[in-house]
């Protein structure tokens, strides 16, 4: 680890003994750590695949391929036995003192590590419902069928799919809480997808924003970028408490 890199952890520590208001923004980079694929980037999901999984995760081919969207999301999404890793728990314990996190991560490892404050922007993969009667079910249930038996319905994952709208709720908790925030921690994501990327628009002017993550973001020189990963760069701000 080198000396500029740890001057930056001394920074971002200090950054957070000062804030009042703390936002984290995550994404795929946070949970690669814990074994879950990035599908964004070259080694996810997304690679060497036929049809683009944009096609396949949406709402039409899962209601009209309900089978391969089974087997797509079972063999490419669902990691049941995946913990959180230091980064979910380093997270945690700052939001449950004085912040918020905002997630892209659809696994729900941050509520795995008892994050209380968690907005799940793009849904959890485990909460589980039929299409056609609105009952929940298990991942218990799910993992053997996706057919209600009751009333043969498809039984969906709670996620946004392409061309699904962001819940206006979340949108909204989240436009407010990013604009609260006087620091804003980008963590593991390339800040690319949008209404995502877009909340940063609704950050207060006076607001500190810190940016880490395994390649440059396509940000203002506003933002304090930290090109590592983000598991090394969480290490290090945590010793240095
Ligand atoms: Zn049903």
């Amino acid at each position: 680890m080198n000396e500029q890199m740890q001057m930056q952890a001394n920074a971002l520590q200090v950054d957070l003994k000062q804030a009042k208001h703390v936002v984290f923004l995550t994404g795929a980079g946070v949970s690669t750590h814990s074994g879950i694929p990035d599908y964004r980037s070259k080694n996810g999901i997304y690679h060497g695949i036929a049809t683009p999984p944009e096609k396949i995760l949406s709402t039409s081919y899962l209601l009209q391929q309900p089978e391969q969207f089974y087997d797509f999301v079972q063999q490419n999404m669902y990691f049941p036995a995946a913990q959180p890793n230091p980064i979910h728990t380093w997270i945690a314990n700052i939001c449950n003192q004085h912040g918020w996190l905002i997630t892209q991560n659809v696994d729900g490892l941050d509520k795995k590590a008892d994050n209380q404050h968690v907005i799940e922007f793009h849904g959890d993969l485990y909460d589980l419902y039929c299409t056609k009667c609105g009952q929940m079910f298990s991942y218990e249930v799910y993992k053997n069928s996706f057919r209600h038996a009751k009333d043969n319905g498809i039984i969906r994952p709670g996620i946004v799919l392409y061309g699904e709208p962001i819940d206006q709720t979340k949108l909204s908790q989240s436009v407010q809480k990013v604009a609260e925030a006087d620091l804003i921690i980008i963590c593991g994501t390339s800040f690319v997808v949008y209404p995502f990327a877009g909340l940063l628009a609704y950050a207060s002017p006076q607001a500190k924003i810190w940016a880490i993550n395994k390649t440059p973001l396509p940000a203002t020189n506003k933002v304090k970028q930290v090109v590592t990963d983000a598991l090394d760069f969480i290490k290090l701000v945590s010793q240095t408490e």
